[in-house]
């Protein structure tokens, strides 16, 4: 090599692009994993699927439930079936501090309203009434196909999981938009954020009155749709009051681009990060590993992390006192406290990637590119740093080195140019326990749309960069 070559290779930075440098196996292991993610993907499209997805397969990984007080190095616990911590003990007390990678298993979607099913008297359809939840573009929720899932409880308190479009020969619904040829007041007029409120947001649910012989009857439509609701799950009006309901994308997570390297699917903000941290934490091996190794599934990250589901609650500090407990430590409120400030937190979530439609909204220096790696974000949060944890630089550095170690492909990742907007994360509610906590998953283009774009490279790189940090961290 040239001297001044080898000068600017020892002196200047550069992001690596995986399919340039990595090897053909790992290219080969990328691939390989986004098969079993994608079908992750399109079985688990709402917080309850997802917990109810771990709660079946942990037992087959070896993880027990901490509250049935069995013996072992690798235990689990879910609540109010929304939200999961799953531990591996490592060889060092757990109070010497945790390795903790905080996740969100809820993504943005519409809700059924609680009392939502009325006949329009103009239009004589079945129409459900809905509310948002999370950070949507309402306009991308109209006109396309969607599927209901949820549950309900039924007049003898028994929960009914409820899934309609999913399958090819289910029915789909659908919140139809307005035709561009009667558009130019009502929407063209308006600005983007504005031209479809939230009450144009109703979904036709069905068409066909109740008919009854000679009998004149008052909502045949609305009455219809109850008895097919009630003829399939036993369900009644009554029922929608207390249900949670949730409308999605309806289909299947599917490879995107000609090349077939990058996936595109429905809630991959943060099912990327759940699925990659939990195959993290299943592939560790006893002994392997010095500190303790939790993932987190947190719900409500998308509404602000508040419930008893949210990482604002007391659930996963009750579990780390419960799992200093079976493993024979102390869990006074000193230890406790103690412990958690010598904790490591991976706040593992996506990131904004440099979206080519949209180039100018990022900076293209700091900004997260598809395709080289995961993404280690220090600071999220508006403006002046406004509302973020800020990692510490030596933490920063840590993960950094032990990233490059290992091999895993990593960049750094900003949310925009300054003042462009900004949005937040789990990390700095994490943070103030005292632990160090820094973000790092993959980034996204098309972040809370309906259909968001990953790499296969950046999901794979994610994989890895969880596994190094319980490994190495
Ligand atoms: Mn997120
Ligand atoms: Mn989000």
């Amino acid at each position: 090599m040239k001297k001044i070559e080898e000068l600017i290779k020892k002196l200047t930075y550069d992001r690596r692009n995986f399919w340039e440098k990595a090897d053909s196996k790992e290219i080969k292991k990328s691939f390989e994993f986004a098969e079993d993610y994608k079908e992750f993907l399109s079985i688990c499209k709402t917080e309850r699927e997802t917990i109810d997805y771990y709660e079946n397969i942990l037992g087959k990984k070896g993880f027990k439930d901490i509250d049935k007080q069995e013996s072992s190095t690798k235990l689990y616990r879910t609540s109010h079936n929304k939200n999961a911590a799953i531990a591996y003990i490592g060889k060092k007390p757990v109070a010497d501090g945790v390795n903790l990678i905080v996740a969100h298993v809820d993504t943005p979607r519409v809700d059924i309203k609680q009392n939502p099913l009325y006949e329009d008297g103009t239009t004589k359809l079945g129409i459900l009434k809905t509310h948002y939840y999370g950070g949507v573009k309402k306009y991308q929720w109209m006109s396309t196909p969607l599927a209901i899932h949820g549950i309900f409880i039924n007049e003898k308190g028994e929960v009914i999981k409820l899934t309609i479009g999913e399958d090819e020969n289910d029915p789909v619904f659908i919140m139809p938009d307005l035709l561009p040829h009667l558009a130019r007041k009502e929407q063209y007029t308006k600005k983007i954020g504005e031209a479809i409120s939230a009450a144009n947001m109703k979904v036709v649910f069905n068409c066909m009155p109740y008919i009854e012989e000679d009998e004149k009857i008052k909502e045949a439509v609305k009455l219809n749709a109850l008895y097919f609701l009630n003829q399939k799950y036993g369900f009644i009006e009554e029922d929608f009051l207390s249900a949670e309901l949730q409308l999605v994308p309806a289909g299947k997570a599917r490879d995107a681009g000609l090349d077939r390297s990058m996936i595109l699917g429905y809630g991959q903000d943060d099912r990327v990060c759940t699925y990659t941290a939990a195959e993290a934490i299943f592939d560790l091996i006893d002994n392997d590993f010095e500190r303790t190794a939790i993932v987190y599934l947190a719900d409500k990250e998308e509404t602000g992390s508040d419930g008893n589901t949210g990482a604002k609650s007391i659930f996963i500090i009750d579990f780390i006192a419960d799992l200093l407990k079976a493993n024979g430590e102390s869990n006074d409120s000193n230890t406790l406290r103690k412990t958690l400030m010598k904790s490591q937190i991976l706040s593992a979530d996506v990131n904004a990637a440099i979206n080519p439609n949209y180039p100018t909204v990022h900076e293209k220096q700091n900004a997260v590119h598809l395709g080289y790696g995961v993404s280690v974000t220090k600071y999220t949060g508006a403006g002046g740093k406004g509302g973020t944890n800020d990692a510490n630089a030596e933490f920063s550095a840590k993960i950094k080195t032990i990233f490059n170690d290992e091999n895993v492909f990593w960049q750094t990742g900003a949310l925009g140019k300054v003042d462009e907007g900004g949005g937040g994360t789990i990390a700095k509610f994490m943070a103030e326990h005292g632990a160090e906590v820094i973000d790092c998953g993959p980034g996204v283009l098309g972040m809370h749309s309906l259909y968001e774009l990953t790499s296969k490279a950046d999901v794979y790189s994610s994989y890895k960069a969880y596994k190094t940090f319980f490994l190495k961290g």
